[in-house]
């Protein structure tokens, strides 16, 4: 008998119909003697139709109601699923993040958790009873909904299955597994038996939605053995683990892309110690997070400084970077949001030179220009215009016959 935590996002929980086959699948896995906890999303769609509905009420409502809405949409799943699995005449019981307690801190939208106490779920599941938990939601220790971010749901079903020591975590989605990149973005994108966390967790950091990046976090650290593969096909998916030393590793693995990017640049800064400081000081203190930093030196004592944020906060980064400018007697400020990320991926680069210069190749061999590049050991990132996305990660998956195993 083992213990599994499954997942099942939007789409798979869309639709009446959908719902009913989640519940098949999980009686099944009961009926010969799993033990097995359910973390369910909001049927696809809903959780963007309650941003909108808060967002008629209001220009920036509380992250705090925020939270209380948002969580409504997987309360409505956990107890639709739980209804199925009677209707099978398999015992279930459904819990909300709170009475499931999930214990987070209280950032609200974007919070973490802190604890999970399992006992009740576990006196169910002992008692041959699937449990049900809503995912995305938890509560602070003053009873207030918290919700975990977006795909958050992801991070309940690895939280669950790290505090239940379960046997494997296994995330059911839209596609069959984790591919060398998004398969609708590339045709021929090819689905990796295995990946290591830390590519994983590369890639989910660089852009990959596949997965949110707490929950690979979370199972790296409690090496929960975690499983992305198919809600709709048969198949084994992809296991993600620690790197065996045995395994000769790939040199890429997969290339990672981020539509939510967007640059600034500041021009002509007197050129001194603290400058720096000076202009990122006032980006961090608004709580903006600066992704990839750039600066060059100019012939003449000045320096040209570019950064990278959120999208979503290019307005407010702009403004204080023009406040910045004039205060450090700069030339000039300007930005771009039409400009996207995208990241090569592989820990097999540690031990190989050239992968730089094929990349730029490829790239330039499509007249796509390189804005910006950041490397670290594991990766190497290029900004470029948004409109070259698609071009850019093609041509990059054919440069490294990413679709040859
Ligand atoms: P869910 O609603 O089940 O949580 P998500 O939409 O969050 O599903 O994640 C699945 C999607 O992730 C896929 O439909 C796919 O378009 C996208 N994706 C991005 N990068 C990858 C990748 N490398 N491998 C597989 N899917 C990817
Ligand atoms: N429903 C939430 C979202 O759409 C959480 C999740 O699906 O993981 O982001
Ligand atoms: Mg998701």
């Amino acid at each position: 008998m083992a213990l599994f935590v499954y997942k099942f996002g939007g789409t798979s929980v869309g639709s009446v119909e959908r719902i009913k086959a989640v519940a098949e699948k999980v009686n099944l896995a009961r009926l010969e003697g799993h033990q097995i906890v359910v973390v369910v999303s909001a049927m696809s769609g809903e959780t963007n139709r309650l941003v909108d509905l808060a967002m008629a009420m209001q220009d920036q409502p509380t992250s705090r109601e925020m939270d209380v809405l948002l969580a409504t949409g997987e309360q409505v799943t956990i107890s639709l699923l739980t209804m199925a699995l009677h209707a099978l005449n398999c015992p279930a019981f459904s819990y909300t993040g709170g009475q499931a307690r999930i214990l987070t801190d209280s950032s609200h939208t974007k919070a973490r958790i802190v604890n999970i106490d399992q006992k009740r779920l576990q006196q169910n599941l002992d008692s041959g009873a699937v449990v049900v938990v809503a995912g995305f939601q938890g509560v602070d220790e003053h009873d207030n909904i918290t919700t975990l971010g977006r795909g958050g749901s992801d991070t309940t079903a690895v939280a669950l299955a790290a505090a239940l020591k379960a046997d494997e975590c296994c995330i059911f989605t839209d596609v069959d597994g984790v591919y060398t990149t998004d398969p609708r973005v590339v045709s021929n994108a090819r689905r990796l038996d295995k990946i290591t966390f830390e590519e994983m967790l590369e890639m989910a950091s660089l852009g990959s939605k596949v997965l949110q990046i707490r929950s690979v976090e979370f199972a790296g650290k409690y090496n929960v053995p975690l499983r992305v593969l198919s809600s709709f096909t048969e198949g084994q998916g992809t296991l993600i683990s620690y790197e065996e030393e045995t395994v000769e590793q790939a040199l890429i693995s997969g290339i990672a892309f981020n539509r939510d990017e967007a640059k600034l640049t500041i021009t002509g800064v007197p050129d001194l110690p603290g400058v720096a400081s000076k202009i990122l000081g006032p980006v961090a203190e608004a709580n903006i997070e600066i992704d990839m930093i750039v600066q060059n030196i100019a012939g003449d004592d000045t320096t040209d400084f570019t950064f990278t944020v959120h999208r979503s906060e290019y307005a407010r980064a702009l403004t204080i970077l023009e406040n910045t400018c004039a205060q450090l007697g700069a030339k000039s400020v300007t930005g771009d949001d039409k400009i996207v990320k995208v990241s090569l991926v592989g820990v097999g680069m540690r031990s190989h030179a050239g992968i730089a210069s094929t990349m730029f190749k490829a790239l330039a061999d499509e007249n796509i220009n390189i804005r910006m590049i950041s490397t670290s050991e594991i990766k190497i990132s290029v900004v470029v215009d948004e409109k070259y996305l698609e071009l850019a990660v093609r041509a990059l998956h054919d440069a490294f016959e990413l679709e040859k195993p």
